[in-house]
């Protein structure tokens, strides 16, 4: 089979393989399309720490069983990623997404940028009838921002600040939105992204290295400061800043990808407003809601997909992913 394979960081390859061998509870899948997520790019910038190149990248895809015993051949699904392992503390209460030997496909051992990938079998969805595979590969990262919005406790008229406008802070916005909040301030640096914010109904979008952020949220807020801050960008001064302009008794989640994990923080701004700071990772049962959602079509997942390439131009597509070329939000390669 074709695979694509980070050698070392900045080089993609496409290499020839031999089928993954599955065990007994694996089951083999003919990936359809796997979307490059911002995990991906860090393995590719060499910069993730779990990942020992070469690997073969790719946890957010759909495609059709093609070995297994729970489900027939044919059967269009998608795949939570994760490989717990079932022994520990935290996987004997059923915590798996904070399992301490967690496994993700396409992290710790190889994805699914390639026409097969081998994955443990309860670990699979049917893709309802309707669901494309399109939208059947962005039900994980819909199924991350269903978890941050649910780790946030987002509830009725709740002022929501949205640090980063990714797909994950994209994503967050349409599933915050959805429960009723009253108004959703989301930042980036860069303005294409900023504007797709306002078309899924942002009420503010905030370009940080143009605005003040703090002047445009406390001058809405009349001085007070948001419910909620979610942190999405993963950059140096973003932790601070949801610190510091949500209210007391605020909430502030952590879900960004930090190169560097240290960051400045005022743990005064903390504790004299009873802040709760949560962290958000991955999932732990929200891949059904989010297939619910895309089902009963109240998210558009597509909205976030810029652009697709085919897995002969899986180079291409890394490069425009990790330069933002093009406008690229959610860039997705096209296997079979
Ligand atoms: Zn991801
Ligand atoms: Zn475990």
């Amino acid at each position: 089979m074709k695979a694509a394979v980070i050698k070392s960081p900045y080089e993609v390859e496409i290499v020839e393989k031999g089928l993954p061998e599955i065990k007994e509870g694996e089951a083999l899948i003919s990936v359809k399309m796997c979307g490059i997520c911002g995990s991906d790019l860090h393995v590719y910038r060499g910069k993730h720490p779990f990942v020992k190149e070469p690997r073969v990248p790719g946890h957010e895809f759909s495609g059709v069983v093609a070995e297994g015993d729970i489900y027939s051949r044919g059967e269009a699904v998608t795949v939570e990623p994760l490989i717990p392992c079932d022994k520990c503390d935290l996987c004997i209460r059923g915590e798996y997404n904070v399992c301490r030997n967690l496994k993700v496909i396409g992290i710790h051992v190889d994805g699914a940028m390639a026409e097969y990938v081998k994955v443990p079998e309860d670990r699979i969805y049917r893709l309802p009838k309707g669901v494309s595979f399109k939208e059947g590969a962005l039900i994980e990262p819909l199924a991350v921002a269903v978890h941050i919005v649910r780790r946030a406790k987002v509830s009725l008229n709740d002022d929501v600040l949205i640090l980063g406008a990714g797909p994950i802070g994209l994503l967050v916005l349409q599933v915050a939105k959805l429960l009723g909040v009253k108004r959703i301030f989301i930042t980036d640096v860069v303005d294409y992204r900023l504007d797709l914010a306002e078309k899924l109904g942002a009420d503010y979008t905030i370009n940080a290295s143009v605005d003040n952020v703090e002047e445009v949220v406390y001058k809405a807020t009349n001085g007070l400061g948001v419910d909620i801050a979610i942190e999405a960008a993963g950059a140096p001064n973003t932790p601070l800043q949801a610190v510091k302009l949500t209210k007391p008794h605020g909430r502030v989640v952590i879900v960004g990808f930090f190169e560097e994990p240290r960051v400045p923080m005022d743990m005064t701004e903390i504790v004299a407003k009873e802040l709760e700071i949560v962290g958000s990772r991955v999932y732990w049962h929200d891949f059904k809601t989010a297939i619910d959602l895309v089902t009963r079509r109240v998210i558009n997942v597509k909205r976030i997909v810029t652009h697709s390439f085919p897995l002969e131009d899986v180079a291409k597509a890394f490069e425009v992913a990790d330069k933002k070329l093009y406008n690229a939000v959610k860039v997705l390669v096209l296997i079979s």
